[in-house]
């Protein structure tokens, strides 16, 4: 969805005008707030970038023009973390942990066992379908993972896979230790920072851990991040998500982009975060399907760390793609203002790429944004469930 280069891309100007609250994410614009809020608002598109934004009544002329009629306009989101590689669903895991009963045959290993079982052509087509359904939301940017092959073949393939689609690829191929390895740890951790390292380095842009208890520990994790460094990748990491532990503390020491989940944090995990410039990636969408303890947004943001919100979307933990849903969260359960979790949305996605050029409207930014049907951003938080997204732009084209 992103990073197709056979998409199309236009070459006429179009203005948006009559967009009757913008948010650009540029502090020097509009309002001088965070969020650069314009009124009365108009953005032109040329080709594939946003070419000027201002006040509606000074746009100048252009090829095409288009009235958003008093919506607001947002850059489209930018959703740095998901898993969509896979194959299967895990309905009766979900309805057995909504129903209070544990179910120990479930988890990520029912999802390897099915991914690996499909074709290629299967896991393309069913990456798509949620690539299409969270662009209907308005996400234009997304990064995803492997981590359901768990072998050098199948790892290798999903990356391929992904390619095809984003240019935000990550290795994750310490995801769990696969039941092939029950018995030897150690010798899975030779084979990702080995073979399957050397298969998978050429198709990502990131290495990825699952640093938890029951998972990978914080002298494996640093093991497979530093491997992964040395061939180009660069570092994010699943960190205290379900429990105390490294690492955060690991992120912060491999620079990597981004600690995802954050949700056990001591005050020494939030004070290295908020001393660094690895992006802190809240997944609410993972504690809501699981009925857990919220991360502590609040918190973090007083510290002065930069706060990503990302749908985690995978058929286990957080079978959302909805970026708007995330945000409702956030700002209802997270002590988030809406206008934080807008910004976390595109920026702060966009922080956790290391990306400058997506998560904001200014000339020179890839022209991605989304119309809502509604007068402000802060309706996504007010309105939850109400499908607002009203039109899409990506790379300059209009997507729905
Ligand atoms: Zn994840």
């Amino acid at each position: 969805m992103t990073a197709d280069s056979t998409r199309p891309t236009s070459t006429s100007s179009t203005a948006i005008v009559n967009i009757a609250s913008l948010v650009t994410n540029d502090p020097s614009l509009g309002d001088g707030t965070s969020l650069g809020l314009i009124q009365d608002a108009a953005v032109v598109i040329d080709g594939d970038r946003v070419s000027w934004v201002g006040e509606s009544s000074k746009a100048p002329a252009t090829d095409n023009r288009v009235d958003a009629a008093g919506r607001a306009a947002i850059p489209g989101f930018v959703d740095s973390h998901s898993h969509l590689v896979f194959a299967g669903d895990r309905t009766r895991e979900f309805n057995a942990r909504m129903s209070g009963r544990s179910y120990t045959a479930g988890g990520i290993r029912t999802t390897v066992a099915a991914t690996r079982a499909a074709a290629d052509d299967v896991l393309d087509a069913n990456l798509v379908r949620y690539l299409d359904e969270a662009l209907r939301q308005g996400t234009t940017t997304f990064e995803t993972k492997s981590g359901y092959g768990l072998t050098v073949e199948d790892e290798a393939r999903a990356l391929r896979i992904a390619a095809r689609h984003t240019e935000e690829v990550t290795f994750l191929g310490a995801h769990i230790v696969p039941p092939d390895f029950a018995d030897d740890p150690a010798g899975y951790v030779g084979l990702v920072t080995g073979e399957m390292l050397d298969a998978c380095a050429p198709h990502a842009r990131w290495v990825d851990v699952f640093c938890e208890k029951g998972a990978f520990d914080g002298d494996q994790a640093r093991r497979i991040l530093t491997a992964g460094k040395a061939k180009g990748l660069t570092p994010r990491v699943h960190a205290n998500q379900l429990s105390y532990g490294p690492g955060v503390q690991l992120a912060v020491e491999l620079d990597a982009a981004s600690a995802d989940h954050c949700t056990h944090l001591t005050a020494e995990d939030v004070d290295a975060l908020a001393g660094s410039a690895t992006v802190a990636t809240l997944l609410p969408g993972a504690e809501f399907s699981t009925r857990a303890e919220w991360p502590d947004a609040r918190r973090l943001l007083d510290a002065g760390a930069t706060v990503a919100l990302s749908t985690d979307c995978n058929p286990g933990s957080s079978f959302t793609s909805s970026m708007p849903f995330c945000i409702a969260l956030a700002v209802r359960d997270m002590g988030m203002t809406p206008d934080e979790a807008i910004w976390s949305a595109t920026a702060g996605g966009a922080a956790a790429l290391r990306r400058t050029d997506v998560g904001r409207i200014t000339p020179g930014a890839r022209a991605d944004l989304a119309l809502l049907d509604a007068p402000s951003h802060v309706h996504l938080a007010y309105r939850p469930g109400v499908p607002l997204v009203d039109a899409v732009w990506q790379r300059g084209v209009r997507r729905r």
